[in-house]
Formats: C-alpha cells, sequence, structure tokens
C-alpha cells in the first residue's frame, strides 16, 4: 500500500470515499516528480468559525463581496447549463448610475470588493462600454475597493479599457472545444477566440484568471485539456478549476456527474501543465461524497488554493506535510479574494493549521450533538 493510501485510510472524514489505490499510487509518483515548490503551498478558503457553526455559509459573504449583474437577469446565450440562472441571485445594476448607486450603498455596508459581471450577447460579450467611465469613478472615489470582471470574450480595446477603468481582476471561462462552444454555448465563433481575448487580457497590467469550468461538455471532459494548452501559452496570474454544477440543465439536454478520479486525473494534468502557476479549485463542484473525493484528489494534485473544502481535506493536506494556510472567508468572497490574495494574502486573516483543526472538530461535535437531540424530538406528520 503506499503511504499516501495509508494516510487517506488514517482520516476518519475520508472513509465515506474508496479511493482507487492506483491513482493515489500514480500522484504520488508524479507529485515528487513535480519540478520546483509552488505546489508544496495551499491555502484554504473557509468560512468564518461563526457561520460554519451555525451553518449560516450561504450567506456569510455576500455582503462582504456582492455580485453584481449589469444585465440582472438578462441573457442572450442561455447556455445549456446555466440558462441564465446564475445571473438571478444578483444585485441588478443595468444602468451606470445604478452601478454608483448599488456600490455605494454595498460599501456602506461593509463590502470589501464585487464581482462584476453580466449576461453576454450573442457573440458571449458582456457590453460594459458605457460602464467604463463609472468603473472608473467607483476605483477613484474607493481605491480599497476590489473589482473582479467576468469579462466574457475581448477585443485588444476593450481589454484595455477594462484595465484603464481601474478593475483589479479579469475573469474568463476558457473553452477548448468547438463542439462545447457551438453546442452548450450556442456561440458561432471559434475556439481560438477564446485564446485571443486571454492574449489581450494578459497584455494589460489587469490580473487575469482563466477559469476552466471540467465536464462543460454535457458532463464529459472534452476540451479541457485543450484549454490548459491555450492558458499555458499566455501565463496568466492564476488558473481556476471548477467542476460543472449543470442544476438548470434542461431535459432533453442533460449532464452527467464528472466522476472523481476523472476530476482528479484532470486536476493533476493541470499541475503538471502549470507547474509554476498558481491552480485554485473554486467553490462550484458537486456536493457530498463526490466533494470529499474531488476535495482529496486536489490536495494530492498539489492545488494551491481550494475553496470551502470538505471535512478532512485540511487535515490530508497537513498530513501530507503539505505548508497550509487557512483564511476564514466565505465561499462567495472566494470568487474574487483566493485571486486578489495571491498578492496581498500574507495580511489576510489567518489561522493556525493546528487552531483550525482543533476548532472545526469541535464546531463538529456539536453539530452531531444538536443532531441527536433533533432525532429524539418526535417527527409529526399530517
Ligand atoms: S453566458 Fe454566462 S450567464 Fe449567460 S447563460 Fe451562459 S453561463 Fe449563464
Amino acid at each position: 500500500m503506499s503511504a499516501w493510501l495509508d494516510t487517506l485510510n488514517g482520516i476518519e472524514a475520508l472513509e465515506v470515499v474508496e479511493f482507487d489505490a492506483a491513482l493515489v499510487a500514480g500522484f504520488e509518483e508524479r507529485f515528487g516528480r513535480l519540478p520546483g515548490d509552488a505546489a508544496r503551498i495551499i491555502n484554504f478558503y473557509v468560512p468564518t468559525f461563526k457561520a460554519y457553526a451555525t451553518s449560516e455559509i450561504a450567506g456569510c459573504g455576500k455582503s462582504a463581496w456582492p455580485a453584481v449583474s449589469i444585465t440582472g437577469p438578462e441573457c442572450k446565450l442561455q447556455c445549456d447549463h446555466c440558462k441564465a440562472k446564475l445571473l438571478e441571485p444578483m444585485i441588478p445594476a443595468t444602468t451606470p448610475e445604478a452601478l454608483w448607486r448599488v456600490v455605494n450603498e454595498q460599501v456602506a455596508a461593509g463590502a470589501q470588493g464585487m464581482l462584476l459581471t453580466g449576461g453576454s450577447n450573442h457573440r458571449d460579450e458582456v457590453e460594459y462600454g458605457p460602464f467604463f467611465p463609472a468603473i472608473r469613478r467607483i476605483k477613484d472615489a474607493f481605491p480599497a475597493f476590489r473589482i473582479a470582471m467576468h469579462t466574457a470574450l475581448v477585443t485588444r480595446d476593450q481589454a484595455r479599457r477594462i484595465a484603464d477603468a481601474g478593475v483589479d481582476a479579469a475573469m474568463l471561462d476558457i473553452i477548448g472545444a468547438q463542439d462545447t462552444v457551438t453546442q452548450v454555448y450556442h456561440l458561432r465563433r471559434p475556439v481560438a477566440d477564446f485564446e485571443a481575448s486571454l492574449a489581450h487580457l494578459t497584455e494589460t497590467s489587469l490580473k487575469v484568471v482563466p477559469h476552466i469550468v471540467i465536464g462543460l461538455h454535457y458532463g464529459r471532459l472534452l476540451g479541457e485539456w485543450n484549454a490548459l494548452e491555450m492558458i499555458r501559452r499566455h501565463r496568466p496570474a492564476a488558473v481556476v478549476l471548477v467542476v460543472i454544477m449543470p442544476f438548470y440543465a434542461p431535459e432533453k439536454r442533460p449532464f452527467a456527474v464528472p466522476s472523481g478520479r476523472e476530476v482528479g486525473r484532470f486536476f493533476m494534468d493541470a499541475r503538471e501543465t502549470l507547474p509554476d502557476i498558481p491552480v485554485l479549485l473554486g467553490c462550484a463542484r458537486p456536493p457530498g461524497r463526490a466533494k470529499v473525493e474531488i476535495d482529496a484528489y486536489a490536495v494530492m494534485a498539489g492545488l494551491n488554493g481550494i475553496a470551502h473544502p470538505s471535512d478532512g481535506t485540511v487535515a490530508l493536506a497537513a498530513r501530507l506535510g503539505r505548508s497550509v494556510r487557512v483564511t476564514p472567508t466565505c465561499c462567495s468572497i472566494a470568487l474574487g479574494d483566493e485571486v486578489l490574495a495571491l498578492d496581498d494574502g500574507a495580511g489576510a486573516i489567518q489561522v493556525g493549521v493546528d487552531e483550525y483543526l482543533r476548532r472545526d472538530a469541535a464546531a463538529r461535535r456539536a453539530q452531531s450533538l444538536a443532531a441527536t437531540r433533533l432525532g429524539r424530538i418526535p417527527v409529526v406528520t399530517a
């Protein structure tokens, strides 16, 4: 048995997963061959302990890092995995004046920054043009207020205007398979346009953070490796990997859930392809046992950041000898903060790993006690 499998078997919270022994042994060997030290450091973005203990995870980050849509819930593309549903819970700001007002309200309520996004037109462009003066005004009035923008596809001129407006981080999904662009996104543009957009953005001073959605082709991995190659050629600040969560897929175009092992293999490939670029696992991934498995493979593959880790993940990283940092922040914050923290993470609030594991165990004990008590309450049905 490999040493890593032994370690996995020794962590109670990971018992729900049956790990592939050969895959784990392969990871151990490949990890040992990685050049440099980049894969040895891992940052976990966890909800605050208070929120953790009281199950307020979903709402806890909203006021600190709100998501704002310049089109409200409208999107022309209607991609098969989303159907514009991702935009619905966001704060609408459909005019430059509304954006200025929303940001002022959010700053007064304690926001540190925002994710600025919107629905796309038929060319997968978010039409930020009229908003640039308002964004500049926001950054001039509130220089510490961070703006992470989902740019979608851009021209060289648009990339320059985004940077000139003072946006801190630019994010876009990179798709590497033409069939996925055509079928899932309903978009008549070549894959090369995704790489060109990435090139335009990385030519500016923006911190550029491409995302790869694993399993975007109806749950299958198809263009992910090509997306990695495209990203490798342009050296962005970091890469965020997420796993498809097709809650809104139409019945006639269902999505499969990619297996944890498949996702894990891709993590390792991503690590090897981008050995010196931070590779982070974002919040979006399937819940439950699949998440436990995915998170464990993310640690074993040497990813540098995991938003909202499952139970047992931090302990695994510590036992595998990683240099572990735990930053108490919410999942929704992690969208932008995990990226912006790459520079100023040293100043972020941090807790020691032992302290984290101790508090985490105490919180779980309290939760299971509460569940036991609830279990004694008779359920009354009509
Ligand atoms: S372009 Fe973005 S918001 Fe619009 S449907 Fe596709 S994923 Fe959703």
